[in-house]
């Protein structure tokens, strides 16, 4: 293969790893503030949750205090209704007690629920625990994966700027240029040729040029998209030929 075909490509692969590896970095940013988001959703959820306990409890007592003084009042009422005078009386003291009853087991009834209430709570509160405990561990390791991704691919940036810069100095300036002003305008500068087109325009090779391409051994760019054309080597046989595949 022509020697700078050849640097040309290793220097393609640099930089689309390059590319590649550098937005994967300036992504970092906004995944681990992904993380963050989880996690504060989490404890949300378990906030809420245990708020929700609150108040259902904090609305028990309430009513466990209604109900204490309908009772202290309801005993009081049936203490007088020894000393009332007169049927009149007698009847009307009837009727408070009668209405403090009503009270009593409609507040009864509302304690109930409550209760009802406060075990639905606790599941929820148990499984917002659950969950924060779940959710904790899995965005701390995925924190940790990304953190040691960061560090290995800026330490591979380092070592790509460093084999780029070998590299270029050993392609020739024309081929250099070629290659850069093509990068410039397309994005990337050397294509494969895939049966006789280019991969990258999908435009048809001349037969001729096709011909005197498939040695590797110049540099020829794409009529119609400028990049720099090679053949690749031979492709292994396919395995699907391989020993031991039984139908
Ligand atoms: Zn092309």
């Amino acid at each position: 293969m022509h020697a700078d075909l050849e640097r040309l490509i290793r220097l393609q692969q640099i930089d689309l790893f390059g590319e590649s590896a550098r937005r994967r970095v300036a992504d970092h940013p906004s995944l681990a503030q992904g993380l963050d988001t989880r996690l504060a959703s989490a404890t949300d959820g378990l906030e809420t949750a245990r708020a929700r306990v609150a108040e259902n409890q904090a609305a028990r007592r309430a009513v466990e205090k209604d109900l204490a003084m309908i009772q202290t009042r309801l005993s009081k009422f049936k203490g007088q209704l020894m000393d009332v005078k007169t049927n009149k009386e007698y009847q009307a003291m009837l009727k408070e007690i009668e209405a403090a009853q009503t009270e009593v087991r409609h507040l009864e009834d509302r304690i109930l629920e409550r209760m009802l209430e406060a075990d639905e709570l606790a599941a929820r509160q148990k499984n917002a625990e659950a969950r924060l405990a779940a959710d904790k561990q899995v965005i701390a390791c995925e924190r940790t994966q990304l953190e040691e991704e960061t560090t290995r691919l800026q330490r591979e940036l380092e070592e790509a700027t460093s084999k780029r810069a070998q590299l270029v100095a050993e392609v020739a300036p024309g081929p250099l240029s070629t290659y850069e002003l093509v990068r410039g305008r397309r994005g990337t500068a050397v294509a494969e040729v895939k049966g006789d087109y280019c991969s990258a325009c999908h435009v048809r090779l001349r037969p001729q040029a096709a011909n005197e391409l498939r040695r590797n051994d110049m540099l020829f760019q794409c009529e119609s998209c400028q990049r720099i054309l090679y053949y690749p080597p031979a492709a292994a046989p396919a395995a699907e030929n391989g020993t031991g595949a039984h139908s």
